[in-house]
């Protein structure tokens, strides 16, 4: 297939990077980190970047950083692992099952919190796919159904394909859930493949498919993107956004709030902003102080209409997701509220702690 060439043009290798970025040297330690944690940047996200400046913020969403070696942090923060109920298959919230679709995305950001796979190793991924919708269709409280990853599109469509033959004959499902990344790293996988929106059109007319996708700063808005947007919505997908709060790259209230405004413009729905996770090689390169996060997330809202403001600023925790709802009467007192919950005791739970100015996680 056409995009599968296209890919393999991608920046991969210590050389390749230095060739496009001169502070960078293609050395035995550029590769051993590379090695450590996969780089892959289509030509398309490459043209984004501002050569000429190092604190580019769509630069520090793919071209890696000696900080990554850093080791504090942990690999699986909100327990995938121990959600997992057959290879490829988490069941952590009664009614949603994420499905490991694939190790592979068509870019690998640097912050991204299954670094501990995606572009590594397969054995986290949904293999035996029969089994997979076997599980999900002996339980019945299972509503929805997130095909992810890596990226959910990196998919052949005839993998695609099988997945939506099987879910959409799952009576209980409401609806089916991607998660992909292309329209922002590689909007040809969507605009350059009539296929695939054929098959996006045909499976949604039995059951209601949604894109999940995630922009992280308007300078990814593109004639290309928006075209991929576009291509999806004349499909009948709801497109939804997940932003991640990163520093260095989208912490001001008015980056933020940019980004906002291109979601209501696009007819893009904001769902969540989420904290990012203290992740090995992520955690002190781009968390933002909780505090601060919250002012930044305010000062986005405050440029919002009613619209641009339906989304939640989110910590996703191994205990559940928990919004992050606002200051208490206290100094530096944040009250809490688990949005989704684990454990039956933790549902609907509003908490408060009183922060330090670089907390960036609760447990
Ligand atoms: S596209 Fe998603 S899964 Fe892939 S590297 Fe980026 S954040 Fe991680």
């Amino acid at each position: 297939m056409k995009w599968m060439q296209e890919l393999q043009k991608n920046v991969t290798t210590g050389e390749e990077l230095a060739c496009c970025f001169p502070d960078i040297q293609s050395d035995r330690r550029t590769e051993e980190m590379i090695r450590k944690y996969p780089v892959s940047i289509p030509a398309y996200y490459l043209s984004l970047i501002d050569k000429d400046d190092v604190q580019d913020p769509i630069r520090k969403m793919c071209v890696p950083s000696f900080g990554e070696l850093d080791l504090e942090g942990d690999m699986d923060t909100s327990g995938e692992g121990e959600n997992t109920v057959l290879q490829g298959l988490q069941h952590k919230y009664s009614q949603t099952a994420l499905v490991l679709s694939t190790d592979r995305c068509a870019m690998y950001c640097r912050y991204c919190f299954r670094k501990r796979m995606v572009g590594k190793v397969a054995e986290e991924t949904a293999v035996d796919r029969e089994s997979v919708y076997r599980y999900i269709r002996e339980h019945p409280e299972i509503t929805n159904v997130l095909v992810s990853g890596g990226d959910a599109f990196l998919n052949e469509n005839s993998v695609l394909q099988e997945y939506l033959e099987n879910l959409t004959a799952i009576p209980h499902l409401d609806y089916i859930r991607f998660g992909t990344k292309t329209p922002v790293t590689f909007p040809q996988r969507i605009t350059e493949d009539g296929e695939l929106k054929e098959l996006l059109c045909r499976y949604g007319k039995k059951k209601q498919i949604y894109v999940i996708t995630q922009f992280n700063h308007s300078r990814e808005f593109t004639e290309q993107s928006e075209a991929a947007v576009k291509c999806l919505q004349e499909a009948g997908i709801i497109v939804k956004n997940q932003t991640v709060l990163l520093k260095g790259v989208n912490d001001s209230g008015e980056v933020l709030g940019e980004l906002l405004k291109c979601f209501t413009r696009m007819g893009i729905i904001p769902y969540y902003v989420f904290q990012c996770r203290p992740v090995t090689g992520v955690l002190n390169q781009f968390q933002v102080p909780l505090l601060r996060g919250y002012e930044i997330v305010e000062q986005a809202k405050n440029m919002q209409n009613g619209n641009g403001k339906c989304f939640r600023y989110i910590m996703s925790t191994r205990r559940g997701k928990i919004e992050i709802l606002g200051k208490g009467a206290g100094d530096n007192e944040m009250i809490f509220k688990f949005h989704q919950a684990k454990r039956q005791e933790d549902k609907g739970r509003i908490f408060v702690r009183t922060l330090g100015p670089d907390d960036c996680w609760i447990e």
